[in-house]
């Protein structure tokens, strides 16, 4: 039976990633088909960046070949997620996974010339570090992303990022090819992949809402498994809907009373502290949850209530499968425990008593599973069109 193009490089890439065949002759002798043809395959593979040659095989009595790999043994795109106050980075295969995260302080109000420097930076030694060379970068913001372009569209913890187009920052350091996407949208899918790929896939749900809540509040819907980008890609930045208990609290979007002034955790950190109360980061603040600190828990327990007022209408119009809760203040069971409380006294029983209300999986990566996962799809689909 004859295989089509694809089918052929589809059994090349796999006797190469699996060194089960790693040179022209071997996968010519393996696969049964005639070297000129393999010959063809592996040099459109080569052009693709798909596989790359090693040294030279040792003779068996005939001429040497080259010994063929797979390009992903090296090649790593840098995956970035930046919030107010720090980084997490890491490096994501082609198969979507991500490894090497670690973690380092920033001041997002630094401005993107310097925020972005300074990730390329890290991002080099990180790569340096692991033996790796850097294919590609996604990076994720705090704030809404026009998607069709890669422009910051009015960020409210942002301070000089306004109508900023990343990718033309990026390309003045680099002509690495970049993704730029919004924490909660770009988290929301790694929230998906995380757990389709994980042994935890019993827990897929195709029809969510994905909260990310941590300095600001962002949110996403999923659909079918697919996030929701809206009209220019800002949908479900719900972090400037008006609360009853933001009253007439000044947000930095020009409005009062917003999500943000009484639910992120910044917004915590500022009524404790008036309180008497100060903590110096949200690490800190919720070190102090965890440990039990009453005052501490008591006003994260509310700002979840405020989340559950400010997403019941969403809850009710689209009744999804479940609700699942990321970022920072997730790590506080309170939260989630406010936020159930509040959407059971606002939303019918009949969507209450389905609607899973859980904790992400994917945690404080999720954003770097998603940006995985969105790049090495375009990759994938890139490698089976090249025998279309
Ligand atoms: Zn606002």
């Amino acid at each position: 039976m004859s295989r089509t193009k694809p089918q052929v490089d589809g059994d090349v890439l796999e006797l190469v990633a699996t060194g089960r065949a790693t040179t022209r002759a071997a996968i010519a002798r393996t696969l049964n088909l005639a070297p000129s043809t393999i010959s063809g395959v592996v040099s459109r593979l080569l052009e693709a960046g798909v596989i790359q040659e090693g040294g030279e095989s040792e003779s068996t009595g005939g001429r040497p070949g080259s010994i063929l790999l797979p390009a992903h043994n090296h090649h790593r795109t840098l995956v970035a997620e930046l919030g107010a106050h720090h980084a997490r980075i890491g490096l994501a295969d082609q198969g979507g996974t991500v490894a090497n995260i670690c973690r380092y302080d920033l001041d997002i109000a630094d401005g993107p010339q310097k925020i972005i420097r300074e990730l390329f930076n890290r991002g080099d030694e990180l790569a340096m570090q692991t033996g790796t060379t850097l294919a590609g970068i996604g990076i994720a913001l705090p704030g809404p992303v026009d998607t069709s372009s890669g422009t910051v569209v009015g960020p409210s913890r942002m301070p000089g990022w306004n109508g900023c187009d990343v990718p033309a920052i990026v390309g003045e350091f680099s002509e690495l090819p970049t993704l730029v996407e919004n924490d909660a949208q770009i988290g929301a899918r790694g929230e998906y992949a995380y757990r389709l790929h994980s042994s935890q896939s019993d827990a897929l749900f195709q029809d969510f809402i994905y909260i990310k809540a941590g300095s600001a509040i962002g949110a996403a819907l999923v659909q079918n498994g697919n996030v929701y980008r809206g009209a220019r890609g800002i949908a479900g930045d719900i972090t400037h809907v008006r609360v009853e208990s933001g009253g007439h609290r000044p947000c930095q979007c020009g409005n009062t009373g917003c999500l943000d002034t009484v639910a992120s955790a910044e917004a915590i950190r500022k009524d404790l502290a008036a309180l008497g109360f100060p903590f110096g980061s949200n690490d800190e603040l919720i070190a102090a949850a965890l440990d039990g600190n009453p005052e501490v828990v008591t006003m994260i327990r509310s700002a979840g209530v405020t989340l559950g007022e400010a997403i019941a209408r969403n809850i009710s119009f689209l009744a999804p499968e479940a609700l699942v809760v990321g970022g920072t203040l997730s790590a506080v069971d309170a939260f989630v425990a406010g936020v159930r409380q509040s959407l059971h006294e606002r939303c019918l029983h009949v969507i209450m008593e389905r609607i899973v209300i859980e904790n992400s999986l994917s945690g404080m990566d999720a954003a770097l599973w998603g940006l995985a996962d969105a790049i090495c799809t375009t990759a994938n689909s890139h490698i089976s069109t090249l025998g279309a």
